[in-house]
């Protein structure tokens, strides 16, 4: 019995075969190019295995709601090459196995729920802060999911008093992507993010921002674990000032759980992607 998964991220894809304990027994990563060479890799690599079942977690934006004609594509996404490219439709009609299809950040969400850092909880929500900003949940157990899936990191926020920077976002200049992604800070402050010091006021401005994030996030879907991944969020002192950005904004309005352990890093690290693919794989064979 193999499991397949897809970690389909916007630089590269990470592949992984499982046994039914949700063990790895291969995995490989292949650039992220054109649909024709990144799949036809994908397909090399499932193709020595009799695949059981599939699970994917996709870059976006893509269509997972199961009423609509697209469903299983990937969208609008700035990568033109895979715009309108029906992913999930080319796996099905390679594999003919069950297949679970969701965003990156849900099946992260997914991994670090069932086997990470929030295990024996029922509901978890992952943000990632890198080249983007996006977060999946897992509410009671479900995906979060609607008419489309959520875009976490396009919310608005209240600028800091110091913001002279007008933003990154394509579509909303200022959103928490547009100021506090990987990018932002580098064109904010002339400089990579891991080449500021540990105590540059970058970092209070970035706490200041995802502060805000987490306090909604909280307000609508009240987690019971936020889990903060992503290249930015390396900076381990982003931890303590967000914690504490959070207790000042929120101002005991709702009980939330112990700051120290409701905010916190993968315990998964970099596999919470994968790991969450393969727990899709299994559910959408136990779903069949
Ligand atoms: P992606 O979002 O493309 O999957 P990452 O999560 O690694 O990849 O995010 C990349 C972004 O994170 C880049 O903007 C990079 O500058 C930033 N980044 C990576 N490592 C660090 C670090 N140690 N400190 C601060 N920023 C970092
Ligand atoms: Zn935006």
């Amino acid at each position: 019995m193999y499991y397949g998964a897809i970690e389909a991220g916007g630089t590269k894809f990470v592949c992984a075969v499982s046994n039914s304990e949700l063990e790895i027994l291969e995995r490989v990563s292949i650039p992220t190019t054109t649909p024709e060479e990144t799949m036809g890799e994908v397909f090399a690599f499932f193709d020595k295995y009799q695949l059981t079942s599939i699970g994917i977690g996709s870059f976006g934006p893509i269509d997972v709601n199961t009423k609509s004609n697209t469903y299983g594509y990937v969208t609008t996404t700035p990568k033109v090459a895979w715009a309108n490219y029906n992913f999930l439709g080319a796996i099905k009609e390679r594999y003919q196995v069950p297949a679970g299809w969701t965003t990156d950040v849900n099946a992260a969400a997914l991994g670090e729920l069932k086997k990470g850092a929030a295990v024996g909880l029922e509901s978890c929500l992952y943000l990632t802060v890198g080249t983007g900003i996006g977060g999946g949940a897992v509410v009671k157990g479900q995906l979060l999911e609607g008419y489309g899936h959520p875009e976490m990191g396009h919310m608005l926020v209240r600028l800091h008093e110091d913001e002279t920077f007008k933003g990154t976002c394509p579509y909303h200049g200022n959103c928490l992507e547009g100021v506090a992604a990987g990018p932002a800070i580098e064109k904010r402050w002339g400089k990579k993010g891991f080449e500021l010091a540990e105590d540059h006021k970058a970092w209070e401005m970035e706490a200041y921002y995802l502060a805000q994030a987490l306090m909604n996030y909280i307000l609508i879907l009240s987690p019971e674990k936020i889990v903060l991944g992503g290249g930015v969020m390396k900076q381990k002192q982003l931890f303590p000032l967000i914690r504490k950005e959070l207790a000042k904004l929120m101002n005991n309005y709702v009980a939330m759980p112990d700051l120290e352990t409701f905010i916190v890093p993968p315990t998964l690290g970099d596999n919470a992607g994968i790991t969450g693919c393969l727990l899709l794989a299994e559910k959408a064979l136990d779903d069949e």
